[in-house]
């Protein structure tokens, strides 16, 4: 059966897109994140390589490479890889210039028998809801239909007919936070490769559930969440027939009328195998809801919280995530009322807070390190959310970087400001600590990251304060603020998951 030798194509365009936020995510912003092509993509994914520099060693590509290595006899053909951080939707031209791209690299390298394709499952464009359905449409036109298409997602895709069209293997994280890219490149790139050497016949189905839901509960490690997870890992372990099963927990900032949870299950040829399955996760997903959404305290609770928790400030620090503004899930990451509030009420605290903006690294450049300056920062863009907050303090770095742009640290006192021109994805201690800023020194850590800092954290971190600044393009208030196409839950309780699923799935009604 192994007699055939195998080329497969793959490559990426990922993003994870907030709809809400005015900052369009432009070519610039994948090229700090990560941007490489053909042979450097090859040795980046490659044992040994490293995938995503400043941010993984091995993400999805690198265990899809690493499934054609274990094959013996597929070769991989690099394309394109276009990563950048969450932020608002990808505008056209860079949407345009980077699915232009892998589509001429991909007709460069045709003959193939399957594309492997990272993408994220919930990118928007400025003017598209699903690009991702555009990429896949390109994909397969150019390569036919007999070609199969492997796809690994995040598990805070939004599911939609358009995209499932032209997939043919279908692999998510099963980790939340995410740990297992590089497993999930290998699933696909593993059922890819027994697909096309017959040794599988792919039967998918896939259910949509009509409701959204955020916070802790969607954490895989704690209840409710872990026995689900667990549920699926261990269906495709046990080798009854199920070889993937995914579920999705929709991006919650999409702006989506369709958005929901989703449950998506592919097995050996088990067309009602595949239902059961779907149908049974989709139900135990459905129970979840009844879990409230989190309850956050505003910005003086949050900062009395912190004073109280003397023991954690001595053995390490708080970490303060402005849930309000998170960078990780594409906010803006210029909402002053933290940064307002700390100067206000918190002074007997040592802060390190980030904020993005770059009219103020602009009027910074200018001035002289270790001078005073006076300046506005915040609300430069996303000004309807957002104010501008004077600050009197010293300059006391100025630098370029590869993944913020430019930087400059500012000493207001009981605050030190990291101001970035690029996103601020402030979510690991090197973001302060390579400014010389002392993580261990603070009292207050100031993040942009749901979930993603408690990992790299986790050494100086001991407690953790969610605060809501209000109004922001991630407030759990957003979303039951949106318009959706049908009930959804938690704005409403339609009772039964099922009508909705045949009506998102566009199925016809079971008599
Ligand atoms: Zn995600």
């Amino acid at each position: 059966m192994n007699a055939r030798p195998l080329r497969i194509a793959y490559g990426r365009i990922a993003q994870e897109s907030n709809a809400l936020s005015p900052v369009l995510t432009q070519l610039d912003d994948f090229a700090r994140t990560h941007l490489v092509r053909g042979r450097a993509l090859a040795e980046a994914c490659s044992a040994g390589g490293r995938e995503v520099p400043a941010f993984l060693a091995d993400a999805e590509l690198s265990g899809f490479v690493r499934a054609c290595v274990a094959d013996g006899d597929t070769t991989p053909l690099p394309l394109v890889s276009a990563w950048a951080v969450p932020g608002g939707p990808v505008s056209r031209a860079a949407l345009d210039a980077l699915t232009g791209e892998l589509c001429d690299r991909l007709r460069a390298a045709l003959p193939v028998d399957g594309v492997m394709l990272s993408l994220h499952g919930a990118m928007a464009a400025e003017d598209s809801l699903e690009p991702e359905a555009e990429i896949l449409a390109a994909v397969r036109a150019i390569v036919g239909p007999e070609v199969k298409i492997a796809v690994a997602l995040d598990l805070h895709a939004d599911l939609t007919p358009n995209k499932l069209r032209a997939i043919d293997v279908l692999a998510a994280y099963q980790t939340n936070p995410h740990r297992d890219h590089a497993r999930t490149g290998e699933r696909a790139g593993r059922q890819l490769i027994a697909a096309l050497r017959g040794r599988t016949r792919l039967h998918s189905t896939w259910r949509s559930l009509p409701m959204v839901h955020g916070g802790g509960l969607t954490l895989d490690f704690l209840p409710p969440m872990l026995p689900i997870f667990w549920r699926l890992r261990t269906l495709e372990r046990d080798k009854s027939s199920v070889l993937l099963a995914n579920l999705f927990m929709s991006h919650l900032w999409l702006d989506s009328p369709e958005l929901g949870w989703a449950v998506h299950v592919t097995t050996d040829g088990d067309a009602q195998r595949a239902d059961e399955v779907a149908d049974a996760l989709a139900d135990r997903l459905w129970a979840v809801r009844h879990q409230g959404p989190p309850q956050l305290p505003d910005a003086q609770a949050a900062i009395a919280e912190a004073r109280a928790a003397k023991l954690a400030r001595r053995l390490g620090a708080v970490v303060m995530c402005d849930a309000s503004d998170v960078v990780g899930a594409g906010a803006p990451g210029d909402r002053s009322a933290l940064l307002a509030a700390a100067l206000e009420h918190g002074r007997d605290l040592r802060w390190l807070l980030p904020m993005r903006d770059p009219a103020a690294i602009e009027a910074l450049s200018s001035a002289r390190i270790g001078g005073e300056v006076a300046l506005s920062v915040g609300g430069s863009l996303d000004p309807a959310r957002s104010t501008p907050l004077p600050v009197r303090g010293t300059l006391r770095r100025f630098e370029a970087t590869d993944s913020f742009g430019r930087v400059a640290t500012l000493d207001l006192g009981p605050v030190q400001l990291v101001v970035t021109e690029g996103a601020c994805l402030a979510m690991k201690p090197e973001f302060y600590a390579d400014r010389g800023l002392d993580v261990w020194g603070a009292d207050v850590i100031g993040v942009k990251s749901f979930f993603p800092f408690r990992l790299y954290f986790a050494k100086v971190l001991r407690k953790s304060i969610y605060v809501r600044t209000g109004g922001g393009t991630t407030d759990f208030d957003t979303v039951t603020a949106q318009r959706f196409a049908r009930p959804t839950w938690p704005q409403m309780d339609p009772g039964d998951w099922r009508p909705a699923d045949r009506a998102r799935r566009q199925v016809e009604a079971m008599r």
